[in-house]
């Protein structure tokens, strides 16, 4: 495997006020393949004075740029971006896989994706309508949408490129300035998009800046800044919270897309030929490092044992190995700690519950090298054990049966998250009921983890606030004003 990735370790610099830059630290983070553990490249450890440069940098070329008041520059710049990540997006893919470990057809996707949201937004920034409306016979109301200024995005490592495409293309249409810092694991390929907005003329030199860096450090500097109008936060519901109480030292306006612990919700009239590979992907996918997965399987008695075998079958048909191999349908995790948390997990759910396939990490061969974890299932778990109620962030199913509709409803609806829901069955009236009576951002009958830059996107309780996508998503990223004329 590691011919694959033989190569000349990167280096990435932060980009700020439209230059290459280095850390003051003069201090570099490693980046490591997770499939192979070798250094793959280096980025800076910025410190907290990079990151307030980089703050002004961003706040004077929005005070300067026409950026907040022309759209179709905006538009140009945005849709110019769109283009050259479908021109770079081999090159693109290699970099997400050699550093996060997803396979090569995964890392497509994602690029794929942001190329879509990138255009759509696009479009988008031409129409940030407000409204007028008539209030008294002298006086008349103009409603507007401004942007709201200087915004901070503190992005993840599971989906590098396109969680930070998704709040990059909204946040930028809407005119404000941003400042990206990306997760230490994977800041690649997110630099390597900016080395793309480089060079669009369409985009002010500043009005985009990357830093990379710890962040606990950077981050949460962003956080208390009082510069920054606003952060969008994805990753981790603890930081999220940490992130709120930074926040309130200037009353910042805050998107949180947090974590989530999703159920699949399988009924006895449910189309299995059609369910089992797309609950199988939907936790499996990225090795179940994403936010949406479907974690919880929930299954109704009669059919448990059918849906079971068949989904032990396709977890152990899974070919589990380096992310570059086209064959690999499954890559290893991020990082040991990743590795680590997932085994602690299993154990858990190994003393509390029935492993019926994989609980262990892979070894032997090139496995030794990287941070493979077989595909999980686990049944027979109580309904309090923390596989169950926490979010893993790694392939493991937990499997929990129902006997009723009203069953069914009351599992689904009994964690702290809110994320998203799979329904299936072929009864029209118990998937009205169910999609209404989940508590989630989105509920998907007879589908899964089918998003697009159109729909909106975000969590009930704690998997956030706000919504991301579709015109609520920009939104976020708007300030109103209600302008007041009276005639005499
Ligand atoms: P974090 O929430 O810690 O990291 C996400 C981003 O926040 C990274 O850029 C990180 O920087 C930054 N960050 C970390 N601490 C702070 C802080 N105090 N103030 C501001 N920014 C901060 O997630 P992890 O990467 O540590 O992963 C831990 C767990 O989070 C995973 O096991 C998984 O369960 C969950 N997770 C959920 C995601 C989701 O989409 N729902 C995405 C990623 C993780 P840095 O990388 O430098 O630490």
């Amino acid at each position: 495997m590691s011919s694959l990735t033989e190569q000349k370790p990167a280096l990435y610099y932060n980009y700020v006020g439209g230059e290459w830059t280095e850390s003051s630290s003069r201090e570099r983070l490693e980046s490591r393949n997770p499939a192979t553990g070798e250094i793959i490249g280096f980025s800076q450890k910025s410190t907290v004075s990079d990151i307030e440069q980089a703050i002004d940098s961003v706040y004077d070329t929005f005070q300067k740029s026409d950026w907040g008041y022309n759209p179709k520059r905006r538009y140009e710049a945005l849709l110019a971006l769109a283009q050259k990540i479908d021109q770079n997006l081999e090159h693109l893919a290699r970099v997400l896989t050699l550093e996060q470990g997803k396979t090569i057809r995964e890392s497509r996707v994602e690029l794929a994706g942001c190329v879509d949201t990138l255009k759509y937004f696009a479009g988008a920034a031409r129409t940030v309508f407000g409204r007028s409306v008539q209030l008294e016979p002298a006086n008349f109301g103009v409603i507007v949408k401004e942007p709201i200024g200087v915004v901070g995005l503190i992005t993840p490592w599971n989906w590098p490129a396109l969680l930070m495409i998704r709040e990059l293309a909204p946040a930028l249409a809407a005119g404000n300035g941003v400042i990206v810092k990306p997760a230490s694991l994977t800041p690649g390929v997110s630099v390597e998009i900016f080395k793309l907005i480089d060079e669009i003329p369409d985009f002010p030199k500043g009005i985009a800046s990357i830093v990379t860096g710890p962040g606990k450090s950077i981050g949460a500097a962003m956080g208390s800044s009082k510069k920054i109008d606003m952060i969008s936060f994805t990753g981790d519901t603890s930081t999220g919270r940490t992130i709120m109480e930074l926040a309130a030292s200037n009353i910042k306006k805050l998107a949180l897309e947090l974590g989530g612990k999703s159920p699949n919700v399988v009924f006895a009239d449910a189309n299995l030929e059609k369910a089992i590979p797309v609950i199988g992907r939907g936790i499996f996918i990225s090795a179940g490092q994403i936010c949406m997965a479907g974690s919880r399987l929930l299954v109704h008695e009669s059919v448990k044992d059918e849906v079971i075998t068949r989904l032990k079958q396709y977890a152990e048909n899974l070919q589990v190995g380096n992310g570059l191999l086209e064959s690999t349908d499954m890559g290893p995790v991020v990082s040991q700690n990743q590795l680590e948390l997932v085994e602690e997990y299993c154990e858990i759910g190994r003393r509390e519950g029935t492993i019926i396939t994989g609980g262990y990490r892979l070894t032997g061969g090139e496995y030794d090298k990287g941070y493979f974890f077989a595909p999980t299932i686990i049944d027979n778990l109580p309904v309090n054990c923390r596989v169950v109620r926490e979010e893993i962030f790694g392939p493991v199913l937990a499997v929990q049966s129902f006997s009723s509709d009203e069953e069914a409803l009351a599992l689904a609806n009994d964690t702290d998250f809110g994320l998203s829901a799979g329904v299936w069955t072929t009864n029209l009236n118990r998937a009205m009921r169910m999609s209404k009576g989940i508590k989630a951002g989105t509920v998907w009958v007879n589908t899964y983890n089918k998003n697009f830059p159109e729909a909106e996107f975000g969590g009930y309780k704690q998997s956030g606030l706000g919504r991301t996508r579709g015109i609520d998503g920009l939104m976020e990223y708007c300030e109103t004003k209600h302008i007041h004329f009276e005639m005499e």
